[in-house]
């Protein structure tokens, strides 16, 4: 009778566990939670309603969902993607909803669902959960094929495989042990985050959404588009998030500082927005400038990028010069700000690192330097942008590194 641990009670963690058992009905399996419950961060993912994965309708390419980890995704997605979840979740009894953004929750709106239906199913297959059980390390019981596993202030165990679902964590020490077994680590960073501006005139725009902007970092590869929102701290919305997700390293190295440069109006052919303003000024001639917003652009945001072109409000569409049109579409295209810090809202945090896919066989998840180990989920150097990528990773990676 084989001995299967589990090690972390989350997404990953019951997928993996759930899987194991079902393959192997007459194997003990285990699984060993640090805290005194399971599946909270599912609890309160998607704000509580649990954005458990995508359509991935509007993903041509798996690179930009997943920054780290795509070619991986790929490979997993032929065994188990995004339709196994959903059909495995509505033939559970949980009925799902995918909204007009492509993203699919419970059509309970509630993550108790998600929660529910997880450990019922695992309870119903006959696995075991113990809580309060804190992984310290792993090893191999010498001439033997089994791992022995520490827990913090608890006897040893020994299994005959262990799955690790610890999830993400940006210290890499929590991972020390497996470094002492030969994995290599990916030094783990934070992904997910919101900029810090720090300019008043900025902040005091806070509430102000743009729908469509997109943003970069210049001088890097790093760009993204979407809705963006302006807070009291700076920088926050879809497109901020998917940059830091994007960048995440690059961000981390910098201190989380570097210069952003947002355009406002997501056209970066600057002839285009040239032209749709001039056909602005030529159809209102007499119109004050600030009374009239080009690209449907709020109106204080209007107000404040004219202010920052050095225009002035009472200015009528025909007084504007060449000059001052030209520093208007360098503002609407390439408002260049300065990132000062890493936002502290843990709205949407994952971690970018982890165990790095060169450890492990891409097949089965099993580590290539200690037979009977494997890994699913965040601790794996995996992540994904916002919109159910996330848990959609943690699904396939336990569904795989679950099976036989
Ligand atoms: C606020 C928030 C909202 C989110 N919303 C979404 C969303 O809507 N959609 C989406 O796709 N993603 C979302 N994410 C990301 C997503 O929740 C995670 O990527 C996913 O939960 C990872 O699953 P996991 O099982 O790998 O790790 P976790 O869910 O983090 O589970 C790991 C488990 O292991 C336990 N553990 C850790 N160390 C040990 C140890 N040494 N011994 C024993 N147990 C241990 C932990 O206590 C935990 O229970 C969100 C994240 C956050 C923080």
């Amino acid at each position: 009778m084989r001995n299967i641990a589990i090690i972390g009670g989350g997404a990953a963690g019951f997928f993996a566990a759930i899987t194991a058992k079902t393959e192997e009905p007459e194997a003990v399996v285990t699984i060993f939670e640090r805290a005194g419950r399971v599946l909270a961060k599912v609890g309160v993912s998607g704000g509580g309603r649990c954005n458990l994965t995508n359509s991935f309708a509007e993903i041509a390419d798996l690179k930009t969902a997943y920054p780290r980890g795509a070619q991986l995704m790929k490979r997993l997605f032929k065994t188990f993607d995004y339709r196994d979840v959903y059909k495995w979740f509505e033939d559970r009894g949980v009925k799902l909803v995918t909204q007009a953004d492509e993203c699919v929750f419970p059509r309970s709106q509630d993550s108790q669902s998600i929660i529910d239906c997880l450990t019922h199913t695992a309870q119903k297959a006959g696995v075991s959960v113990c809580l309060h059980h804190a992984l310290t390390s792993i090893s191999k019981v010498e001439d033997s094929e089994q791992l022995e596993v520490r827990f913090k202030d608890k006897a040893p165990r020994r299994f005959d495989k262990v799955i690790i679902t610890t999830g993400g964590s940006p210290r890499a020490a929590g991972l020390e042990y497996l470094v002492h077994l030969g994995h290599k680590i990916e030094q783990p960073v934070p992904s997910l985050f919101t900029f810090n501006i720090k300019e008043k005139a900025f902040c005091n725009l806070m509430g102000t959404v743009v729908e469509h902007a997109s943003l970069s970092i210049p001088a890097t590869k790093f760009r993204s588009t979407g809705a963006l929102l302006i807070t009291h701290w700076g920088l926050s919305g879809p497109a901020t998030l998917k940059l830091s997700s994007y960048a995440a390293r690059y961000l981390a190295e910098q201190d989380y500082k570097a210069q952003v440069a947002v355009n406002w109006v997501n056209e970066r052919n600057v002839q285009i927005v040239e032209e749709q303003l001039m056909a602005l000024a030529l159809k209102n001639p007499k119109k004050q400038v600030a009374t009239l917003r080009p690209f449907d652009l709020p109106s204080r945001l209007w107000e404040y990028l004219l202010q920052r072109s050095g225009i002035a409000e009472t200015k009528r569409w025909e007084e504007l010069g060449k000059k001052s049109l030209h520093k208007l579409i360098e503002v609407l295209t390439n408002d260049m700000h300065t990132i000062a810090g890493k936002g502290s809202f843990r709205e949407e945090f994952v971690t970018c690192g982890g165990v790095s896919l060169k450890s492990i066989n891409p097949n089965t998840l099993e580590s290539k330097v200690c037979s009977g180990l494997y890994f699913a989920g965040e601790v794996l150097d995996i992540d994904a942008i916002t919109g159910g990528f996330n848990l959609q990773a943690a699904w396939t990676t336990g569904r795989i590194a679950g099976k036989k």
